[in-house]
């Protein structure tokens, strides 16, 4: 099982809870007696399953810090007392667990509180303890089926989140990345009185190559331009599919002057170099391009901003396309 289980206790402690867990061979056990040296660890590589000793959390705030890690969701906490506890030691022995540390355990993030028989003053029946060994045995068996499963999901779900925001046919961020973006970018370029532009670019007359090749051969156009586009950006600027033939950028600290000149860049690029397709077919194509620089009056989600990359777009088309026109 690629389980990893850390034991937080006393040299005495991780020395019982090894004897009395059976299974534990069959995961990795990362063993440390105090909370504070539990933190770094969990830290760098979260465990699956906690087992600590009650003493090492107290207070039991200890282990609310722990909680309210988002990165340690996901870890089943359970907390064994073996102290002798003052309340306890007149009780018959007949009485099963303490139930106020219990709550007390439970309520601070602790998934079970388990309570250890008192060997030193009390006789206890051997059953007593075999009764323990078996709840220990089970609590781990649930916990590392929990902890598993939440792993399973939660990789699940990282792997839908990057899914989501990824074009299928081209590999860029899709339009969903690209609402989001926008405004993060808007606000980042504020708080840093910066610039930044817009770059809509869609590609002339692609319908035409859908029709005389066919779409598959739209398809590796689609590719193979926006491969271009990415090698094309530096670094800090995100090239994402719009829709359809149309992509956007989004130039980071890049004024309107600085932006034509990437824009007329990117023209040439596309003009300039045939797409080859296979030994026997390359195309030519080119692309227009609208661009607008972020100005005090635009709406903080970028809205205005698009409109007017799209309203620049669309002169460039109507003044007969493969150029960039800027406002
Ligand atoms: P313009 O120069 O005015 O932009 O002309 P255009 O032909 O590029 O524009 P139009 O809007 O008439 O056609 C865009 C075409 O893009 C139509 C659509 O079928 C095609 N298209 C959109 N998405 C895809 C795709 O994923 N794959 C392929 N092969 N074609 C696509
Ligand atoms: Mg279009
Ligand atoms: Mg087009």
């Amino acid at each position: 099982m690629n389980a990893l289980v850390l034991l937080v206790g006393d040299p005495l402690f991780l020395a019982g809870v090894l004897e009395r867990v059976r299974g534990l061979a069959a995961v990795t056990v990362e063993t440390v007696e105090t909370a504070a040296q539990a933190e770094v660890l969990m830290n760098e590589s979260p465990p699956d399953l906690v087992i600590a000793q009650a003493r090492q959390l107290t207070p039991l705030s200890k282990l609310s810090t722990f909680r309210q890690q988002r990165s340690l969701l996901g870890i089943y906490f359970v907390v064994i007392e073996d102290r002798l506890l003052p309340r306890l030691v007149k009780l018959p022995m007949q009485t099963p667990m303490p139930v106020e540390e219990t709550i007390e355990a439970l309520e601070a993030g602790a998934d079970a509180y388990l309570w250890l028989p008192p060997a030193e003053r009390m006789q206890v029946p051997p059953t007593t303890y075999e009764q323990f060994n078996r709840l220990l045995q089970a609590q781990v068996q649930t916990g590392l089926y929990r902890s598993l499963a939440y792993r399973d999901l939660t990789q699940a779900n990282d792997w839908l989140s990057a899914v989501a925001l990824v074009d299928a046919l081209t590999q860029l961020n899709n339009r969903r990345a690209f609402d989001l973006e926008l405004p993060r970018q808007i606000e980042n370029t504020r708080s840093k009185a910066i610039d930044l532009s817009l770059m809509m670019i869609d590609i002339d007359c692609f319908k035409s190559i859908n029709d005389y090749y066919g779409h598959p051969v739209g398809d590796e156009v689609l590719r193979q331009l926006a491969q271009r586009l990415l090698n094309d950006m530096r670094f800090y600027d995100t090239p994402f599919r719009y829709g359809g033939e149309e992509f956007t950028v989004i130039l980071n600290q890049t004024n309107a002057q600085e932006a034509g000149a990437i824009g007329d860049r990117l023209c040439r690029l596309m003009a300039d170099q045939v797409f080859s397709i296979d030994a026997s077919l390359t195309i030519s194509t080119t692309v227009s391009i609208g661009i607008a620089t972020l100005q005090p009056s635009d709406d903080e989600e970028g809205k205005s901003l698009l409109k007017r990359a799209d309203q620049n777009l669309l002169k460039a088309k109507n003044l007969g396309r493969n150029q960039v026109v800027i406002s």
